[in-house]
């Protein structure tokens, strides 16, 4: 029986070889997914009472004609037919162009029924459709499907028709009877009838959440399965870390560790000991402290045994990473080295050496970690800062250096818990969501350009206080040579302003490395006290004597990015400020503005950046790794999403769902993605 749904689109009526072959194209191959194709949006043939239409939405009204529709003709074969429709107590214009055969058909006093845009300032209806005769509830909605090459809407829709009558009886329902009782749901059957021929704006929405939640349950019972396959089939080290030189290295540390710090700790070590894989992102806002609690799970790793790695991206943050690791390390005799590109020849060949030999406990590193040439002798540790700088296929490279080292992903860029649960789904999380006491909360405003002279004379009094400036210019053209000469031109500029008192230093992606460096070097060492740079800053970089940051045409930046880079300020003891230039024309634009003024929370404008750009732009377009759903929107319908991860945790962690025949299909249904075989998805 089964197999019949699984049979060729070409058993369906009026659907031949060669219909057959366009809707292969659209990846229609089966009966079922041609059931499965589902409607982008619905034509909505509703009557609505024109008050309540916004201008230019499409509507259906029911009126009665008020004048002889005049007909005139403007160049070849092109007409406009007008006419006057009293509708209700409105007297309302119906234009339609090039149907002059509605002429003899619409006559004065005829009730008519009349589908098209409205628009609401000239009181106009710009006609696609015309029925004489009062309003039959026939259609309320009607489907429009995405289609490719020879299918057209119409045709889909009948092929869709045809498979419906022909093998409609034959679909099963894949949820277990008790989801579908307790969340009152439809059953598969209707709801993909419906979804197909709705008959009212009610079922539509019940069918809608009927797979708003089957989507999710399957997505979340992958992911969870995914974590049951790696908890149990990748063996991971059993890290047995010495507590008590783990606690004497903790009362080294400057500053005792905030509540939040300790948590995550404790969060980390417990996969480390445990006999299974560490699979773990920790995130927390720009300045929450990661790197000391890295510097604590890397101790653990060596006081087991092991030695650890941490990659980051850039040369920059390996540089300062390196330092304030090994200014941790030296009082317990730990030996970190760094790698990067710019270490070479002799000096590399004996570092790399002394890795293998087991002599260097903790490696530091750009992507130079995950060369060929780089032999751990055993690497218990992975970390990775920023990772979703990195690609999927770096992070496994440089797990595979060891066999099974945990992992710890770490990422400053707070990820909304919607997000956080489908594109991290697989992956355990820690949260630091406290900042370390003391902290002074970063002054932040929103300026014109044109206040740009103010601006400049704020900087200089912070300046004269000794305090270092950063000055952040984005990327503007699709061309490089565009943005390059944008950073130029403001480096000429400010030179030019601040001549004979103060020093500005120039950073972008195109310097020599070792031109970086130096500019870097000068600025954290104050003899360069405004640095211009693109958002190469971004990430990590940690000179606590800057104060003041301007962020020029700040409106081209995400919300997340702009917290990122705001984050390099506030990071001494003194005030900090924020100043973004900005002239945004939208109201989105306006509105993040002042989101920016209003609060410091990584988290909530992470939440607010989702909500304003949707998911797609969160992580930017290419690596955003989010999962694709026809019906169900992971903001939208949040809380379904929720409770279906709790559901599909529930499922994956029960018997019965492992031998129970109520949830056959959806075992089969992982079995068809293959996560069971042992594959990850990372
Ligand atoms: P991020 O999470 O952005 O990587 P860092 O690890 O660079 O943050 O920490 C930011 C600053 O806060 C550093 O100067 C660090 O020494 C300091 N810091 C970290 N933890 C604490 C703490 N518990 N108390 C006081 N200062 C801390
Ligand atoms: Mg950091």
């Amino acid at each position: 029986m089964i197999s019949e749904l699984n049979d060729s689109v070409t058993v369906i009526k009026g659907v031949g070889e060669e219909t057959a072959q366009s809707l292969n194209e659209m990846g229609i191959y089966t009966v079922s997914d041609l059931m499965e194709h589902l409607p982008f949006r619905y034509e909505d043939y509703r009557l609505k009472d024109l008050e309540k239409v916004e201008h230019d939405e499409r509507v259906t009204i029911e009126g009665k004609v008020h004048s002889q529709p005049s007909l005139g003709y403007f160049g070849k074969k092109k007409s406009r037919l007008t006419l006057k429709l009293l509708v209700g107590r409105y007297l309302i214009s119906v234009v339609f162009f090039n149907q002059p055969y509605l002429k003899g058909k619409i006559n004065i006093g005829d009730t008519v029924t009349v589908t098209g845009k409205w628009d609401r300032h000239r009181q106009t209806i710009t006609g696609s459709e015309c029925q004489i005769g009062p309003y039959k509830k026939a259609v309320e909605f009607e489907p429009v499907y995405a289609t490719r090459g020879s299918i057209t809407v119409k045709g889909l829709r009948r092929y869709i028709t045809n498979a419906f009558s022909q093998y409609g009886t034959l679909i099963r329902e894949n949820l277990p009877q008790r989801f579908l009782n307790e969340y009152k749901l439809m059953s598969r059957k209707d709801a993909l009838h419906v979804m197909h021929f709705p008959a009212s704006a009610g079922d539509l929405k019940q069918a809608r959440r009927r797979f708003v939640y089957e989507e999710f349950l399957l997505f979340q019972l992958q992911m969870q399965a995914i974590r049951k396959v790696q908890r149990e089939q990748s063996l991971g080290i059993q890290q047995s870390y010495n507590l008590d030189s783990l606690m004497a290295f903790i009362d080294t540390l400057p500053f005792p560790l905030t509540g939040a710090q300790k948590r995550v700790v404790n969060e980390i070590l417990a996969d480390m000991k445990s006999p299974y894989r560490m699979n773990r992102l920790l995130q927390g806002d720009v300045g929450s402290g990661k790197t000391v609690v890295s510097a604590i799970a890397l101790f653990a790793s060596v006081s087991a045994g092991y030695q650890g790695a941490l990659m980051v991206p850039t040369e920059i943050l390996a540089e300062q990473h390196a330092q304030s690791l090994k200014a941790m390390f030296a009082p317990v005799n730990i030996k970190s080295a760094l790698l990067t590109s710019s270490v070479k020849g002799k000096r590399r060949r004996e570092l790399l050496e002394q890795l293998k030999a087991g002599e260097i406990d903790v490696l530091i590193g750009t992507h130079a970690l995950i060369q060929d040439e780089v032999n751990f002798h055993n690497l218990g540790l992975v970390i990775t800062d920023e990772q979703h700088r990195f690609g999927v296929e770096q992070r496994r490279i440089l797990r595979e250096k060891g066999e099974n080292p945990d992992v710890l992903f770490m990422t400053a860029t707070p990820i909304p818990r919607t997000l956080a649960i489908t594109v991290f789904g697989e992956m355990d999380v820690s949260t630091i969501d406290e900042m370390p006491a003391g902290r002074k909360a970063i002054e932040t405003y929103w300026a014109k350009h044109d206040m740009l002279d103010r601006i400049l004379a704020f900087m200089e009094k912070e300046l004269k206080k000794g305090r270092q400036a950063y000055v952040i210019c984005p990327l503007i053209e699709e061309s490089e040579k565009l943005d390059l000469q944008n950073v130029l031109d403001v480096h000429a500029t400010l030179t030019h302003y601040f001549h004979g008192r103060y020093k500005v230093g120039l950073m972008h992606g195109k310097l020599p490395a070792d031109e970086k460096d130096e500019v870097m070097k000068q600025f954290s060492t104050n003899e360069v006290q405004v640095l211009v740079s693109t958002t190469v800053v971004e990430v990590g970089v940690n000179v606590p004597n800057a104060t003041t940051m301007v962020i020029y045409d700040a409106e081209r930046f995400g919300l997340a990015q702009l917290h990122q880079l705001r984050g390099r300020v506030g990071r001494g003891s003194d005030q900090s400020y924020c100043i973004l230039l900005a002239d945004p024309k939208s109201e989105t634009g306006k509105e993040r503005m002042k989101i920016m003024t209003e609060t410091n929370d990584g988290f909530v404008l992470s939440e607010k950046d989702l909500e304003l750009r949707g998911p797609g732009d969160f992580f930017g377009k290419k690596q955003s790794g989010l999962p694709e759903f026809k019906v169900a929107d992971m903001v939208h319908d949040y809380r379904a999403l929720e409770v279906a991860r709790e559901d599909a945790a529930k499922l994956i962690a029960s018997k019965e769902f492992w031998a129970g025949s109520e949830y056959l299909p959806l075992r089969r249904y992982l079995e068809s993605t293959g996560v069971l075989n042992g594959e990850k998805l990372d």
